[in-house]
Order: structure tokens, then C-alpha cells, then sequence
């Protein structure tokens, strides 16, 4: 059994008054540069890596035609955690 993983990392902006947050498909290797650059809505250089676990592609677009259902459920339990931001996005506004 195999996963398809598509190497998506999540970033935030740790400027409080930003918050920024996005998606950036990367390598593993590479997967730290992007917090080396500014912030696109702040200018900021303050991104920061979410540990958050990779998004995982459609095995159905990738050619798995037949998967075990204990799998499916997890891939569904997984993909709707990842849909949109399901990462907790409200901030607490401290001063
Ligand atoms: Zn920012």
C-alpha cells in the first residue's frame, strides 16, 4: 500500500497584524526557503512553516483505480480536515 503524497507545505506570517497564511508545493528540501522570503500581503519576512502533515493527492487522478476501504475513509477523513483552511484560522486578537 502505497500513499500519494503531493509535497504541499502550509506557511503563516508571524506577524500578528497579518496572519497571512498559504500553500506552496515544494520539495522537502527546499521546503524552508519560502520562509526566507517576505510575506506577499505584509512584506514582512516573518513566514513561518505550519507543521501541518502533507496534503495527499487523488489517487484517482494518479491512476488507483481499486483501494482498500480503510483507506478511502482515512483519505476522506484527511482531505476533508485539509479542505480549505480547516486549521484553526480564527486569531486571537492580543495586544
Ligand atoms: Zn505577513
Amino acid at each position: 500500500m502505497r500513499f500519494y503524497k503531493v509535497p504541499t507545505y502550509q506557511y503563516e506570517c508571524q506577524n500578528e497584524a497579518c496572519g497571512n497564511r498559504f500553500e506552496q508545493v515544494t520539495t522537502i528540501a527546499a521546503r524552508r526557503d519560502e520562509c526566507r522570503k517576505a510575506c506577499k500581503k505584509c512584506r514582512k519576512r516573518k513566514i513561518d512553516l505550519v507543521p501541518a502533515a502533507p496534503s495527499i493527492g487523488d489517487p484517482l487522478k494518479l491512476g488507483v483505480t481499486k483501494l482498500p476501504n480503510s483507506w478511502t475513509d482515512k483519505l476522506k477523513e484527511m482531505k476533508g480536515k485539509h479542505k480549505g483552511s480547516t486549521i484553526k484560522t480564527e486569531r486571537t486578537l492580543s495586544k
